[in-house]
């Protein structure tokens, strides 16, 4: 996807400041981080939305999950806690339409979410 802002990062025409990656996964800082620690996990795939997932996705989503546990230890937020969310379409505020889990931590949470 050309026009795809994550694509662009997976293709390496813009560099974030990664800190994970495996043939499957790309994970980065935000950009605008709303926590100490704030990383965003994609797959190299392009998947628009949650609801864009394909029967054969079910181990590239484990991937996500375990780059998620792996980046927690990386930042030292694996024992205090973190969360780790994916915004699906206008209602939940999806901005970027390419899937990817927001890991967040680094200081206590509120529940439920705004
Ligand atoms: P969404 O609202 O789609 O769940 O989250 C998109 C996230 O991507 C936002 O937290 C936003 O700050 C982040 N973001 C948008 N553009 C860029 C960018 O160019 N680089 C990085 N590293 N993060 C971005
Ligand atoms: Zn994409």
């Amino acid at each position: 996807m050309s026009d795809c802002l994550f694509c662009k990062i997976v293709n390496g025409d813009i560099t974030p400041d990664i800190v994970y990656e495996n043939e499957a996964v790309l994970a980065f800082r935000d950009i605008n981080p709303r926590a100490p620690t704030h990383v965003l996990v994609i797959p190299k795939k392009h998947i628009p939305t949650l609801a864009d997932l394909a029967d054969d996705d079910t181990q590239l989503m484990g991937e996500i999950m375990q780059a998620a546990k792996k980046i927690a230890e990386q930042e030292g937020i694996a024992d205090s806690g973190y969360r780790t969310v994916f915004n699906c379409k206008q209602d939940a505020g999806q901005e970027v339409y390419h899937i990817h889990l927001h890991v967040l931590g680094g200081r206590p949470m509120q529940w439920p979410p705004g």
